[in-house]
């Protein structure tokens, strides 16, 4: 029996496999685990056991309300909450939950972005139970994870397309473990995504509308100090933020969500958090609730988290790393292993892999492509915006030896030259560190590090999970062709064949120095430096042919889900262009009149009595200089962002906001930024970054 506090309520509002073992009747148990484990469909008079069972542990631990929690493409979760109250009649009420309420709702899906695709087919949307992913308790509300889809059956959601991609993987995964001999029961993704977050104070943030509005700081200049001294990077967590992060700690853990480490960031202000991996869907819930509970935590302590990708300029912005595996019946499938035997199912693994990654970068890419993330990948302290695959000192020389080894085949099957030693042990170790590769072996999984801090990361993994499943279909596929050659001299070909072809993607050096940038180009790379650049590759022939070939997601999904990110690219930047106006007429404006007024008081005054202020003088025309300018700038950015509204077609109203209005906000920011430089600080009516970043 646990005895410690974290054991004990470790995962206490979640109906867990030992609470519905403990709750069903045996057969009930046994067929949802079926539906669970092998992904069965469930029937009726099973879900209504369920839906029992769920609603008195929900009413013991003191829930009133159901939810169906889902995530529409706005890729932050949703929820209706409804009450398990059923009036009797005679003035008194009942608690009911039916199975049927458990595994369908219909919430009215018109005010969610669809991407078009309700006004072509039917405005209703339906929430299907995920029996993959655990309810929970949230606020008194019993939480369901949900599908969400239309009437149709279209995906309206992050989660449907990642389910059928881990479908598609499975799928593939087996065939080719088959052809090892393998039988796995289940063959999974593993998905742990580290998250980082600023936490400033409450009543900064509140005071700056570009961050209540933005989640991000659209004006302040630079600071007298940044990051360049390199003390908060795993420095000592201060008071304020550690009772904090403690709480977030003990309530996620509540919900089962195995977060193990905390630490501060490079960038003043700058955290991060992160579990020990989990399923993939599972991990993609998981970590949607602990961007929910850190943002409603600090609240409680005088904090405001920030999640957005770049909340300030000058320092670090924040990603999420996504770390990817797969993992058949617990034996993680990149895991190199000391035998030559699982060497090559390790290298078809890391082939298809990086096959994987090669031809579909534009849409990898285009899969952590927003406005926010703009803003750092590209700069330099993000992965740069060209895919490359880093594989590190152990395994680049192994790839590099099969590659030019042209004679290795045999077809003798006991006497098979795999040309690869075993792969040492140390690996695991030994292959990480290189900080500036966008995707990165680490020694037993691969780390994607594009991803942005707000952002689902359901999207970067159903490519991910669909571009490895076509790989691994087609070595099954070459594999088949080969009927009369020991299998191993064909897998060995295939992983040489497919490094050969692929090498141009793997990159172990500086992703940050601009010889890349050339380099890359020269190897024929894209490089796909905005969001405006990328989306469309969502929409490529070959994109769309592989999610229909593995049934993910069906052209007239994947064109709405593109249409839905280029609109929400464009929404978002009109609505910082619409902050900045607002910012600049109604508090810049007025506190420089304000500044500039004072100061020409006091030169008049002096005046009077003979004294003549140059400095004064100098300063009070600097900033009525200033004040016209950025009445120009501000005038500019209405015009041009009145312009870009206007536009129909999305892909080309995304390249006007990129190419015509972000110039003009830049300039606005920068004529705006001069003047807080020399305003005093009592007449500038936002918190400076000065203040925000370093508060004690
Ligand atoms: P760091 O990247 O900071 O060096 P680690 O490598 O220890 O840290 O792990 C980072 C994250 O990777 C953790 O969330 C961890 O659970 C996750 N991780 C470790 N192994 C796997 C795996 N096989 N599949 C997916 N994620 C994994
Ligand atoms: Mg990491």
């Amino acid at each position: 029996m646990a005895t410690d506090k974290v054991s004990e309520e470790y995962g206490s509002l979640v109906f867990t496999d030992a609470e519905m073992q403990d709750r069903l009747p045996k057969p009930t148990y046994k067929e949802l685990r079926q539906t669970i484990d092998e992904g069965k469909p469930i029937n009726l008079k099973i879900a209504n056991e369920v839906a029992h069972a769920m609603k008195d542990w929900a009413l013991e631990r003191g829930a009133t309300h159901f939810t169906h929690w889902f995530q529409p493409l706005t890729g932050i979760t949703s929820e209706k909450h409804d009450g398990f109250i059923t009036p009797k009649g005679d003035g008194t009420v009942l608690m009911t939950f039916s199975g049927k309420e458990l595994v369908q709702g219909e919430p009215d899906a018109s005010s969610f972005p669809s991407g078009g695709l309700r006004a072509t087919f039917e405005a209703r949307g339906y929430t299907v139970w995920d029996p993959m992913s655990p309810v929970f308790i949230k606020d008194e509300v019993l939480c369901i994870p949900t599908a969400f889809i239309s009437y149709t059956g279209e995906a309206l959601d992050k989660k449907t397309p990642l389910l059928r991609s881990e479908v598609a993987i499975e799928k593939q995964a087996k065939r080719a473990l088959a052809l090892f001999g393998k039988r796995p029961r289940r063959v999974v993704t593993t998905c742990g995504p580290e998250q980082e977050y600023f936490l400033i104070k409450e009543e900064d943030f509140e005071a700056r509308p570009d961050l209540v509005l933005c989640g991000r700081t659209l004006f302040g200049c630079e600071p007298a100090k940044g990051q360049e001294l390199e003390e908060h990077y795993f420095g000592a967590i201060r008071p304020t933020v550690n009772a904090f992060m403690k709480e977030v700690d003990d309530e996620l853990w509540k919900l089962g969500v195995p977060v193990r480490t905390k630490h501060n960031e490079v960038a003043p202000c700058q955290h991060e958090i992160a579990p020990i991996f989990e399923e993939g869907s599972l991990a993609i819930d998981d970590n949607l609730l602990t961007m929910e509970k850190l943002k409603l935590l600090a609240t409680r302590h005088g904090l405001a988290c920030l999640e957005h990708e770049k909340p300030f300029k000058y320092v670090n912005g924040s990603g999420k790393h996504d770390n990817w595996s797969l993992c058949a019946d617990g034996e993680n499938l990149l895991e190199p292993g000391d035998d030559p035997e699982d060497n090559l199912q390790f290298l078809v693994f890391l082939a298809c892999l990086i096959s994987a990654v090669d031809e579909h970068a534009g849409l990898l890419r285009a899969s952590v492509a927003s406005a926010g993330n703009d803003h750092r990948l590209g700069a330099n302290e993000a992965p740069p915006a060209i895919i490359s695959v880093f594989l590190g000192d152990a395994l680049s020389p192994v790839v590099d030896a099969l590659i030019k080894k042209e004679h290795a085949e045999s077809h003798d099957r006991e006497q098979i030259d795999l040309g690869v030693p075993a792969l040492p042990d140390v690996l695991r170790d030994n292959t990480d560190r290189n900080r500036t590769s966008p995707f990165a072996f680490t020694g037993n999984k691969f780390e994607f590090r594009m991803c942005g801090s707000q952002q689902n990361l359901s999207d970067p993994n159903v490519v991910l999970n669909t571009a490895v499943a076509e790989q691994l279909d087609r070595f099954c596929a070459y594999v088949s062709k080969c009927p009369d050659e020991p299998f191993r001299a064909t897998a060995l070909r295939f992983v040489r064949h497919s490094f050969r072809d692929h090498q141009r993607i793997i990159f172990d050096g500086n992703g940050y120095a601009g010889e890349w940038e050339q380099e890359a180009a020269r190897r024929g790379l894209p490089n796909l430096k905005s969001t405006a650049d990328a989306l469309p590759c969502i929409i490529e022939p070959k994109n769309i042919a592989m999610f229909e070939r593995y049934d993910v997601l069906s052209e007239n999904e994947i064109r709405a889900r593109y249409a839905a990110a280029s609109e929400q690219y464009a929404k978002l930047l009109n609505i910082e262009a619409n902050t900045m106006s607002y910012m600049v007429r109604h508090l810049y404006l007025p506190a420089l009149i304000d500044y500039s007024g004072n100061l020409a008081t006091s030169i008049a005054t002096k005046r009077e009595i003979g004294v003549v202020g140059r400095a004064e003088l100098a300063l009070a025309q600097q900033i009525t200089d200033g004040i016209d300018k950025i009445c120009e700038n501000v005038g500019r950015l209405e015009s041009k962002n009145a312009e870009a509204r206007r536009v129909k077609d999305c892909g080309e109203q995304d390249r006007l906001y990129h190419d015509e209005v972000i110039p003009v906000m830049d300039a606005l920011r920068e004529v705006v930024d001069g003047m807080e430089r020399i305003c005093g600080r009592d007449f500038w009516p936002v918190p400076s970054y000065n203040k925000m970043l370093f508060w004690v």
